[in-house]
C-alpha cells in the first residue's frame, strides 16, 4: 500500500545525519529540534500555533481537553472514520453522536449533523476523510449557529486546501477552533515512529494546550489542570524536519497517481473514481489542492468488491477496505438511539469501497498493471 523504503533512499543522507546530530546533542525530549519543526510547521500551515505530541488520537483528546469539554456533552463525527476520533470522545465520558457521511466526497454529511444537534451539543468533529476537506464553510455556519467547537480531524488531510465559497483559499487545519493531525509512517507527513500535532489560531486555547501535553504545569511542578504526558520525540521532529519542505511534492507525486489511475478507469461504469472539486475542465489534475490522496479510494458497484479484494491479493496487488465496519455498529460505540435508517451511506460504502495502492514512488507500469487487472475482474 506504501513504500517507505523508497522513499527514505531519496532523503536518505539527510535523514541519516540528521539523526545521528540529535543523538551527539542527547537533546532527545522537547530539543531544539522539537521547537524548529513547531515553527517551520505553523509557517507551513499559515497557522499561530502548533502543539506537536505524541500521535494523532492523543492529538484529538488533549484539543477537545483543552476545549473543556465535560462528561455528558455531545460531540458529532462521522461513521465513516477510523475509530480513533470516536474513541477519544468516549474515553474522555463525552458522549459520541455519529452521523452518516456523503456518498460522493465520503465527508461527514452537513444535513445529517444539523439533524444531530440537541441542547447538549458541544462540539462537531470533521474529518478530512482520505484527503479530502470536509465541507468547513456549511459546518462553520453551523457551529456558529449553535455555539459549537470545530474540531478538525487532519490526519489524513495535510497540505491540502479548502477554497469557500467566497474563493479563499486555506489549509485544512487552519479553518476550526483547532485541529490535530498524526505523523504515522504511512500518514502523507509520516515519522519513523509515532508523532502528532495540535493547530489552533487560539492563542489562549494553545497556552492551555501546552500545558495539558505536558502533566497539566504552567508553571514547574504546579499542576493546575489535569494533563497528560504527550511529546513528540527529537529523532522524530528532526526527520520531520528533513520531509517538510517536500510534504508538496509527495502530495503532488499523490495527485499525479491518482489522475493516472482515474484516467485509465475512464468509461468503467461499475467504478466509481474519487470526487475532487478542482475545475472540471482542468485536464491536469495535477493542479489540483483539495485532494491530497491519503487514500485513493474507489466504490465498486453491481460487482463483488469482496471477490475483487481478494483477486488483487491473488495478483500480489495490495489494497485496503477502509473501513470494513460502520462506527455506530461497533460493539464499543453501539447506543440505542442509532436508527439503521440514519446511516444508509456508511452502510452501503463499508459494502463498496476499495483503497489502491498510494504512495509518493508509484511508477506508470505498477499503475498499469493494477488498473488493468482490476478492469479486466470487474468485466469479465
Ligand atoms: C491515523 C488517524 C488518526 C490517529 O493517528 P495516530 O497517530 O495513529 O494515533 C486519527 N484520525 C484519523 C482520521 C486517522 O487517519
Amino acid at each position: 500500500m506504501v513504500d517507505l523504503k523508497g522513499q527514505y533512499e531519496n532523503i536518505k543522507e539527510k535523514v541519516n545525519q540528521s539523526v545521528i546530530d540529535v543523538i551527539e546533542s542527547a537533546a532527545f525530549i522537547n530539543g531544539p529540534e522539537v521547537h524548529q519543526f513547531q515553527k517551520e510547521l505553523e509557517e507551513y500551515l499559515d497557522v499561530k500555533n502548533v502543539i506537536p505530541c505524541a500521535n494523532g488520537t492523543d492529538a484529538l483528546q488533549i484539543a477537545m481537553m483543552g476545549l473543556g469539554l465535560k462528561p455528558g456533552d455531545e460531540v458529532i463525527t462521522a461513521d465513516f472514520t477510523f475509530a480513533a476520533t470516536v474513541e477519544v470522545i468516549a474515553l474522555l465520558g463525552l458522549t459520541p453522536v455519529l452521523v452518516d457521511v456523503d456518498p460522493v466526497t465520503f465527508n461527514i454529511d452537513v444535513d445529517a449533523i444539523k439533524n444531530a444537534i440537541t441542547p447538549k451539543t458541544k462540539a462537531i468533529v470533521p474529518v478530512h476523510l482520505f484527503g479530502l476537506a470536509a465541507n468547513m464553510d456549511e459546518i462553520m455556519e453551523l457551529a456558529n449557529q449553535h455555539d459549537l467547537y470545530v474540531i478538525e480531524d487532519n490526519a489524513q488531510g495535510i497540505g491540502g486546501y479548502y477554497t469557500s465559497k467566497d474563493g479563499s483559499k486555506k489549509k485544512t487545519g487552519g479553518i476550526g477552533h483547532v485541529a490535530s493531525t498524526s505523523f504515522f509512517p504511512s500518514k502523507n507527513l509520516g515519522c519513523y515512529g509515532d508523532g502528532g500535532a495540535i493547530f489552533t489560531n487560539d492563542d489562549e486555547l494553545a497556552h492551555i494546550i501546552r500545558g495539558i501535553v505536558n502533566h497539566g504545569m504552567y508553571e514547574r511542578y504546579h499542576h493546575d489542570v489535569v494533563g497528560v504526558n504527550s511529546r513528540l520525540d527529537s529523532i522524530q521532529a528532526t526527520i520531520l524536519r528533513v520531509k517538510l519542505p517536500n510534504l508538496d511534492l509527495y502530495n503532488n507525486a499523490r495527485r499525479t497517481a491518482a489522475a493516472k489511475y482515474t484516467k485509465a478507469f475512464e468509461g468503467e461504469v461499475n467504478i466509481i473514481t474519487p470526487t475532487c472539486f478542482c475545475d472540471e475542465n482542468d485536464s491536469n489534475k495535477e493542479n489540483c489542492d483539495c485532494h491530497v490522496y491519503h487514500q485513493y479510494t474507489l466504490k465498486i458497484v453491481n460487482s463483488d468488491r469482496d471477490a475483487l479484494v481478494a483477486h488483487l491479493n491473488e495478483n500480489g496487488i495490495p489494497c485496503g477496505v477502509y473501513y470494513p465496519i460502520p462506527l455506530h455498529l461497533q460493539k464499543a460505540y453501539l447506543d440505542e438511539r442509532y436508527k439503521e435508517e440514519n446511516f444508509k451511506v456508511t452502510n452501503q460504502l463499508v459494502k463498496e469501497v476499495i483503497s489502491l495502492p498510494m504512495h509518493t514512488e508509484l511508477d506508470d507500469e505498477q499503475i498499469e498493471f493494477i488498473t488493468t487487472t482490476i478492469k479486466n475482474f470487474i468485466n469479465k
